[in-house]
């Protein structure tokens, strides 16, 4: 298994999230890492970078021995099979993989990827040991028609359903109006959401499980709105789309990003 680490227990502490999307090879990748390693040499927050298929071994390879995590930005919900072009966790661990974003909402809204599909990823996820980070959020037009946290219910609710309590799992509430689009939510409203979610996982888990689950914020986050962010009380970090790709403008996320709450 090349440079794939166990993530072991990770309950709430502070996490930056890079997404790559569809950016950057495999020898990208590589000269990513080395530019960016020594700037968040000894950085407080845990960092995570979900790269492409083909960057996640030399990614892995990078970053042995550093703790910097690697991780897929999706997956098949089979264990393997006859699925042509599909990739499965296995795969992506044996890779370097040690997470998997799921749920995104490019997957959900340009791939038409449904609550059941997503919950049946992190059903498997799960199984073969990848940390899968479930992704949320409402689009602008519900939001409008004042169903923001109807959507977050739903898409929590289907894509947990049956996963065990004692399991390791993220959320990431992202909502599609201000991904990659310049447009942050504002601490409150990002905060108002996060602990909209934090109350759903307590009715689906309990209260001591809604405690521990790391819930990240994502949308359009930099380095001169991140402290804010993470300052409130129900967010544990960021995932960050576009400002990851460019290593200066993601280890100053990683420098800015400090847990004093408010
Ligand atoms: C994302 O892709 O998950 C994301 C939050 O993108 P951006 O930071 O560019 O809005």
């Amino acid at each position: 298994m090349l440079g794939s680490k166990n993530l072991g227990s990770m309950n709430r502490d502070l996490f930056v999230v890079g997404n790559w999307k569809m950016y950057k090879t495999a020898r990208e990748a590589a000269a990513y890492l080395e530019e960016l390693l020594p700037m968040v040499e000894g950085a407080r927050p845990k960092i995570m970078l979900a790269v492409p298929y083909t960057s996640i071994s030399s990614a892995a390879k990078a970053a042995k021995g550093t703790e910097v995590w690697i991780g897929a930005q999706n997956m098949s919900d089979a264990k393997e099979g006859a699925f042509t072009g599909e990739i499965a966790a296995l795969m992506l661990k044996e890779a370097g993989a040690s997470f998997v974003l799921l749920g995104h909402s490019e997957r959900r809204h340009t791939f038409g990827e449904t609550n059941e599909l997503i919950h049946r990823k992190v059903i498997r996820a799960l199984q073969d040991d990848l940390l899968p980070i479930l992704c949320i959020g409402e689009t602008a037009s519900l939001r409008e028609a004042g169903h923001a946290e109807q959507v977050l219910r739903e898409q929590l609710k289907k894509g947990l359903e049956g996963v065990p309590e004692e399991s390791q799992f993220f959320v990431a509430y992202e909502p599609v109006w201000a991904i990659g689009t310049g447009k942050t939510a504002t601490p409150k409203m990002a905060q108002d959401a996060h602990a909209f979610c934090r109350d759903c996982l307590e009715e689906i888990f309990g209260k001591k499980k809604a405690a521990q689950v790391p819930l990240l914020y994502g949308g359009s986050v930099k380095s001169d709105n991140v402290a804010e962010l993470v300052k409130q009380k129900d967010i544990d970090g960021v995932l960050v789309g576009g400002a990851s790709l460019e290593p200066t403008h993601f280890a100053a996320i990683v420098n800015h990003c400090k847990k004093e709450k408010s």
